[in-house]
């Protein structure tokens, strides 16, 4: 079974942000999403 520091729900600017800053902390991270990759803005709103 694969470990993570963290695990980040949501893949939209927060979740991305959240998960980077984590990453360049030296954590590791699993990001999720319970639809396709990119949240609201770059999927279905902006
Ligand atoms: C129609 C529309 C147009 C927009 N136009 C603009 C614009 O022109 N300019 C602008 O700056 N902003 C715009 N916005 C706002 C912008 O989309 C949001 O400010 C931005 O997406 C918020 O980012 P977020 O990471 O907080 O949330 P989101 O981008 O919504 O990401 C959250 C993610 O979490 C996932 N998630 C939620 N719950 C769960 C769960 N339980 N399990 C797994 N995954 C989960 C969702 O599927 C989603 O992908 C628009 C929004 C809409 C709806």
């Amino acid at each position: 079974m694969q470990q993570f520091d963290a695990i980040v729900i949501g893949t939209g600017v927060a979740g991305k942000k959240t998960a980077e800053q984590l990453h360049q902390a030296g954590k590791s991270v699993a990001i999720i999403d319970k639809l396709p990759f990119g949240g609201t803005c770059s999927q279905r709103g902006c």
